[in-house]
């Protein structure tokens, strides 16, 4: 195995297409995970259309869609009134690529990305290296990690840190991680069950203070995304119990549903202070977090690493000035700031937070009537397309036989 040029730090989703992005540019990669395999935990699950025709251009948007399960209708729901306003994601034929979303479980596109990693020689993912730090200088970068319980280094041109929220190497280049922390507690649940039945389209946000939540499909087989909110100060050994008794509030008397896995989150509003320091280069939410209402966490990371692995290749061919760096730390940072943020915060604050009814009557009125109109719902539906920043390198685009 070659030396790489880049070494990308955590095989979690925006790692791993990251990786998969430098390689078929043909850069060396590797990348540094410290669990053992994927992580499993009910996490990202939605993929809007915008992030599509990145996904198709990496060649892995079929296997993504053969895994996964295409989303065509968002509802709001007005839990009080048991009201559904329907969005049609239809509305998107003929003006993007792509007229529906994918659902599919974060864990298996990056078990996808992982499989087309492995056609490439020079691209290696090593399982159960924890990394701990880095050097740098003007000749290049070096980065220590645990492999089996041995200190090891390993020197590349770029690193690229990609080991999520709580990111050392965010932490050790003194990087900030500005923002601020929700006080709920989230909870994620899988279930089996047939939502579908109730009315619930592919994916809805409940809207209510105390019933409020995501009702999302992630197969056809019934298995179903819950994401609800509950006091913090609530025992966290007790969120089992607590989950039940959510269930049976949500579903009629009797409900024959199974839990498959649940996982209790805090979420944040956060963003680094720049997204580069030097030869170390941060994406997805090691650069910048989320809650996850509205779906733009992945899908920031996803558009991040669109614009960066480019960028990094023809830098390290010599096409570019490493100046086009700085360009990507800045636009994405930026874009974070004053969109996919106060987006989600704004989804937030209508799902769990809308206690003065006359207000949420407005905004459902205002949702209704988008609803009604395709034009307008079009407009409504663009959640992701103003996370997308431009390329910064002209790269050609590749052709449909090299996808
Ligand atoms: C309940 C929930 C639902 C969500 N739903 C959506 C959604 O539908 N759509 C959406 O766009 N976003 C969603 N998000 C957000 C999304 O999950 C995150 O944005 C996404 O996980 C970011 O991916 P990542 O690869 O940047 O980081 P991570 O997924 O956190 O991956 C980081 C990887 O780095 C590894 N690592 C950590 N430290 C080290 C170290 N020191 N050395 C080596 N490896 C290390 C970790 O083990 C992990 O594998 C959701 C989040 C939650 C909690």
């Amino acid at each position: 195995m070659p030396q790489p040029q880049v070494i990308v730090a955590g095989a979690g989703p925006i790692g791993l297409v990251t990786a998969l992005g430098l390689a078929r540019r043909g850069v060396a990669v590797t990348v540094l995970e410290r669990e053992p395999g994927i992580v499993r935990s009910p996490r990202a699950m939605v993929y809007h259309n915008g992030v599509l025709p990145g996904l198709a251009e990496l060649g892995l948007l079929d296997d993504v869609e053969k895994a996964g399960v295409r989303a065509t209708e968002l509802a709001f729901w007005d839990y009080a009134n048991q009201e559904a306003i329907r969005f049609d994601l239809g509305h998107f034929e003929g003006h993007e690529p792509f007229p529906y979303n994918v659902h599919l479980g974060q864990d298996r596109l990056a078990d996808i990305a992982l499989e087309h990693l492995r056609e490439y020689e020079d691209c290696q993912v090593v399982f159960g290296a924890l990394v701990t730090g880095f050097e740098q200088d003007e000749a290049g970068i070096r980065v220590s990690a645990y492999v089996g319980g041995h200190l090891t280094t390993y020197r590349a041109q770029y690193v690229i840190g990609t080991e999520g929220a709580a990111s050392p190497l965010r932490t050790m280049a003194d990087l900030g991680f500005e923002g601020m922390t929700w006080p709920e507690r989230f909870v994620a649940v899988n279930v089996r069950y047939d939502f579908a039945g109730l009315g619930y389209a592919d994916s809805n946000m409940v809207v209510d203070p105390v019933m409020g939540g995501i009702v999302a499909r992630i197969d056809t087989e019934d298995l179903w995304r819950i994401t609800y909110h509950e006091d913090s100060a609530l025992p966290a050994e007790t969120v089992p119990a607590r989950i039940v008794e959510f269930f049976d509030r949500l579903l009629p008397a009797g409900a024959d549903y199974a839990m498959t896995q649940y996982s209790p989150y805090t979420m944040h509003q956060r963003a680094a202070r720049s997204f580069r320091h030097g030869r170390l280069l941060l994406a997805g939410d090691a650069a910048h977090i989320t809650n996850p209402i509205g779906g733009l966490g992945l899908t920031s990371g996803l558009f991040d690493s669109y614009v960066l692995a480019p960028a990094v290749a023809a830098v390290l061919a010599g096409t570019v000035d490493d100046a086009v760096l700085d360009e990507y730390a800045a636009q994405r940072r930026q874009v974070f700031l004053d969109y996919a943020s106060p987006r989600a915060s704004d989804f937030k604050t209508l799902v769990f937070n809308s206690t003065d009814r006359t207000q949420l009557d407005q905004t459902l009125g205002t949702l209704r009537a988008a609803a009604a109109d395709p034009a307008i719902a079009l407009e409504a539906l663009r959640v992701s397309q103003p996370c997308r920043t431009p390329s910064l390198v002209d790269a050609p685009s590749l052709s449909a036989s090299e996808r």
